[in-house]
């Protein structure tokens, strides 16, 4: 994909020019069906504070979870929960 045009585009929300793409990892999933992409492109608007993917990289991002198996490339990741088992010092209510 080639976003070497995103000066030129316009917000998808307010209409204006001069949006900023910034490239992001998300992670999808959870367990040993979590999948991380990485540099997934993010259209951020100074004007009216709006962030988004565009279509095309949703398309993107669903035609890799479905070819997972072919995109992925398996690394070791650390992958902290947030949250996770020691519940932020809540009260337990474990059963
Ligand atoms: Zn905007």
């Amino acid at each position: 994909m080639n976003y070497s045009d995103q000066e030129i585009q316009v917000c998808d929300i307010c209409g204006k020019p001069g949006v900023k793409v910034k490239f992001v990892s998300r992670s999808y999933g959870q367990g040993i069906n979590l999948l991380v992409i990485e540099k997934v492109p993010v259209v951020s608007c100074p004007h009216c504070g709006e962030s988004y993917l565009t279509a095309e990289t949703l398309h993107g991002i669903e035609r890799i979870k479905l070819q997972r198996d072919f995109f992925a490339v398996e690394r070791p990741v650390p992958v902290a929960e947030f949250a996770g088992r020691t519940r932020l010092g809540l009260p337990t209510s474990d059963h």
